[in-house]
């Protein structure tokens, strides 16, 4: 049986409060506005940190069906991690998902998959939802590499304990990223597959994870994109900043 999709947006280091509080409540009323797309699809966006509190606090005003995540959270609880933000912090501010291992933390702050599984246990110990990004370079892929690449971050990033209740895997090609090029519908077909196969063999509950595809999700790939056997929703960046867009992506699909 197919999942229920999970539409996610990672706002990255966009906007100011104000403007993260409209673009919530743009969100939320498309969703009033289009309440059978809530019967098809889960919806979460993920704000920068300081802009947490204000959108949770938009979106219960409104009632929205719309969660919120962090887009990173530390491996420890509290103390001397200067400018790092902990799981249960993002908790208290009315998160239910993080996303853990994007790309760009793993290329520009050097994140290993064992720092993300840190993390990821953490995350779970204090009730939130990861989302545990992976995928290739381009010269990895172009070198026959992409899926080894990706089977080494799965092994190396899901912690002891994930399960399809608390753990979202996110495929996103690295070369597909805020790049307008996504990956073709046949690449995402074999490499969500083989995530799916590699799940089968990890965990118990093996077909019920969600696996996210994300690069260069727009309305007018959306249907080619997320229909694809084993795609469970989508991870977004640059179209999530847009309430128009961000929604024409779920009624794409
Ligand atoms: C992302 O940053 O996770 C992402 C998929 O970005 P974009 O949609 O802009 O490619």
């Amino acid at each position: 049986m197919a999942l229920k999709k999970l539409i996610a947006g990672n706002w990255k280091m966009n906007g100011t409060t104000q403007s993260a509080m409209s673009l919530a409540q743009d969100i939320g009323d498309a969703l009033a506005g289009s309440p059978a797309l809530g019967d098809r699809c889960d919806f979460l966006v993920c704000p920068p940190a300081v802009h947490i509190p204000a959108v949770r606090q938009a979106v219960t005003k409104q009632g929205a069906p719309l969660a919120v995540g962090g887009q990173d959270c530390a491996a420890f609880e509290k103390g001397a991690y200067t400018g790092d933000i902990a799981a249960p912090m993002l908790k208290d501010a009315g998160c239910d998902y993080v996303i853990l291992g994007h790309s760009e933390r793993r290329t520009i702050h050097g994140e290993t998959s064992a720092l993300v599984q840190a993390k990821a246990k953490h995350a779970h110990d204090w009730g939130l939802v990861t989302i545990i990004c992976v995928g290739e370079q381009e010269s990895e892929r172009d070198a026959g590499e992409a899926f080894n690449v990706v089977a080494g971050q799965l092994a190396g990033s899901l912690p002891a304990g994930a399960d399809a209740s608390n753990t979202v895997i996110a495929y996103e090609p690295v070369w597909a990223i805020g790049t307008g090029k996504s990956a073709t519908p046949q690449d995402v077909e074999a490499m969500h597959r083989f995530i799916w196969e590699k799940l089968q063999e990890k965990l118990e509950d093996f077909g019920k994870m969600r696996i996210l595809y994300g690069g260069s999700v727009k309305p007018d790939n959306a249907a080619a994109l997320l229909t694809i056997e084993n795609v469970d929703g989508a991870l977004i960046g640059g179209a999530s900043l847009k309430a128009g867009d961000f929604i024409g992506i779920a009624k794409a699909v």
